[in-house]
């Protein structure tokens, strides 16, 4: 019996770092039978070799990556999700931000010896700015979907999540089946929440024309409170700040399944990849990464 239970914890440790760092290479697994044969690429490699790159860049050659700018770590974010990333009363943790992503981007940059810069944008504008070289990485309560795999690639997780649904004391929504009753969702832009909420009614959600997206978390629950949304489905982190900084609020029983949270760079940047994976797992590993989980969360 024991071995069992040693057998299935071990598989579920796998697969739970494979939602996230083992997926990049899943994915490319998955695309080369349809695509390309293998063959054809041994061959486009050498010429494709570009020659200047080692004279202009040599310390971060010898890294095995280069940043968007020299000596700097470019991180876009959505400073408005607590309690992960906000923007700071003072002079917060780092140049007027602070939360549990900023702490942790402060220390991976500090491990690389790179100058941390936080792009503050809305949280689809920050996914698109890695994708697009603008960014280094995306550091903004991620959370790993197959679909995102595509266009990026995610990082171990560092940290998990789940979707939660947050109502108006006093409103007739008292469980996630009453959501079904022609109510309107508002959600943030972008979010798996959206995913979630704008889905079908046979996959679980409430169709698309029940839901309203909004910039950020904030903004969707100002909505609820001006009336012009029943619900915010949003994760349970900001929805318990928000819950907490809002009177007349609170969370509905029951929520989705969990979600692993992880950084991610743009895809096929391997390099820096696992420069940052191996700075987060060394975190993870000596209990920084949970110290700084349980300064902004109150542990359990
Ligand atoms: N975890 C959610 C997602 O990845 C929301 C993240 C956010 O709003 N910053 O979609």
């Amino acid at each position: 019996m024991k071995k069992l239970l040693a057998m299935l914890l071990a598989l579920a440790m796998i697969l739970s770092q494979a939602a996230c760092g083992g997926s990049g290479s899943s994915a490319e697994t998955q695309s080369e039978p349809t695509e390309a044969p293998v063959e054809t690429e041994p061959e486009v490699e050498p010429e494709a070799e570009p020659e200047e790159e080692p004279e202009t860049e040599p310390e971060a050659e010898a890294a095995g990556y280069t940043t968007v700018e020299e000596g700097k770590l470019i991180m876009s974010t959505n400073a408005a999700f607590p309690p992960y990333e906000m923007v700071a009363d003072g002079e917060g943790v780092y140049n007027g931000f602070e939360g549990i992503d900023v702490e942790i981007a402060v220390a991976l940059a500090d491990k690389l010896g790179l100058e941390l810069v936080i792009d503050d944008m809305d949280f689809d504008s920050a996914l698109v700015a890695v994708q697009n070289g603008k960014s280094d990485m995306v550091l903004a309560g991620l959370t790993y979907k197959e679909e995102r795999d595509k266009v990026m690639d995610f990082s171990t997780s560092y940290a998990t999540g789940q979707q939660v649904v947050i109502v108006p004391d006093g409103s007739d929504i008292e469980t996630m089946d009453d959501l079904a009753n022609d109510k309107m969702i508002g959600v943030q832009r972008g979010t798996t929440g959206e995913m979630y909420a704008a889905d079908t009614p046979e996959n679980g959600g409430y169709g698309e024309d029940h839901v309203l997206a909004y910039d950020n978390g904030a903004l969707a629950v100002q909505a609820m409170l001006n009336g012009q949304v029943d619900a915010v489905i949003i994760d349970n982190g900001p929805a318990q700040e928000y819950v907490k900084s809002n009177a007349g609020l609170h969370l509905l029983e029951g929520d989705w399944v969990l979600e692993n949270y992880c950084l991610a760079v743009d895809e096929g940047n391997t390099g820096l990849l696992e420069a940052l994976n191996s700075a987060l797992e060394e975190m993870i590993a000596d209990g920084t990464v949970q110290a700084i989980i349980d300064k902004y969360i109150a542990a359990e």
